[in-house]
């Protein structure tokens, strides 16, 4: 990935920008319609949403006030827990749909696997139909681990086309990502800068004051040169600015190296096999 507009090519044809803007947590209505909109002035075109964000309203109008043509943009939802089943997922979407003024999805994730639920792949008949449909370009999941992908597989016989994932310098799920690469399935990192949390690592400030960029330049960086999506997501334009400007430099192999030692299994999130609903459609736990 050379630059901001830079795109993967996903299995069934669509290209997915490299770069976006996350939407998770941006609960003050301001915070939402200034993130987004930042994100869209400064050349951005992929939005990451959820229904669980609880902020689709506030997104879809920013996009509408952009101006910026529907087919220049790269918008993506996740289907919730509590929604997932075949008819319950197809309400869903046209849900979102509504909510982000669009009539179609270029991206749509099952957010949670739930395997306690047992629904995730009539989940995902609902998604097959709908791209079938037209109204989705890509389908994917979000945190499945390889039993849930080969489960998903073995029964539709469909390979998402990305699995979304907690995946950063501590937490690098090597074995889950090969499997991915064997099956062609895009990974795509959330939570990239484990929301601050990780940008007081040595090993970072120490290659942050190497390449005159800042810590959380250098977490993006390393992920792109791994070939992962990044969607990082700030409600600060110099910040929104900042994580944009990785286009310019290039970390070597030794650095790379480096950061690759960094990882201790931290998971910000939920165990996705300990995070579900019950029978009741009542939330365990919740991201
Ligand atoms: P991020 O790792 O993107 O971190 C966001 C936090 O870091 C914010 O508090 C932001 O604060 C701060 N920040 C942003 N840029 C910088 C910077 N350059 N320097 C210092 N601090 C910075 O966390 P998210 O959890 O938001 O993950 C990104 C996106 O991934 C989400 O928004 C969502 O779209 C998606 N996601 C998906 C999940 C899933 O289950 N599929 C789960 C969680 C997230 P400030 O706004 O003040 O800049």
């Amino acid at each position: 990935m050379k630059s901001l507009s830079d795109t993967y090519v996903l299995k069934s044809g669509t290209k997915m920008p490299g770069y976006g803007t996350g939407t998770y947590g941006l609960k003050k209505e301001q915070d939402c319609r200034n993130s987004v909109s930042w994100a869209l002035q400064n050349n951005v075109r992929s939005i990451d949403c959820a229904s669980a964000y609880k902020n689709e309203h506030w997104v879809g109008e920013e996009i509408k006030n952009s101006g910026i043509p529907r087919d220049e943009l790269f918008i993506t939802s996740k289907v919730w827990n509590a929604q997932q089943g075949y008819e319950e997922t197809k309400t869903a979407f046209y849900q979102s749909c509504e909510k982000l003024q669009t009539d179609y999805l270029d991206l749509y994730l099952i957010h949670w696997p739930c395997p306690k639920a047992e629904r995730y792949t009539d989940t995902w008949k609902a998604m097959i139909d709908l791209q079938k449909q037209g109204k989705i370009r890509a389908i994917g999941v979000s945190n499945f681990y390889i039993e849930h992908l080969e489960k998903l597989i073995e029964e539709t016989g469909v390979i998402p086309e990305v699995n979304q994932i907690e995946y950063h310098p501590w937490l690098q799920e090597e074995a889950l990502i090969q499997y991915m690469r064997e099956k062609q399935i895009q990974p795509e990192s959330w939570s990239p800068l484990v929301r601050g949390k990780i940008l007081q690592e040595p090993v970072l400030l120490q290659l942050a004051e190497k390449y005159h960029k800042s810590s959380a330049q250098i977490v993006l960086r390393w992920n792109i040169q791994n070939g992962v999506i990044i969607i990082p997501r700030s409600s600060n334009l110099s910040r929104v600015k900042e994580n944009m400007d990785i286009f310019d430099f290039s970390l070597s192999e030794d650095d790379m190296e480096l950061i690759h030692g960094m990882q201790n299994g931290y998971r910000n999130g939920f165990d996705s096999n300990e995070y579900h609903f019950d029978a009741n459609y009542k939330e365990v736990a919740r991201q």
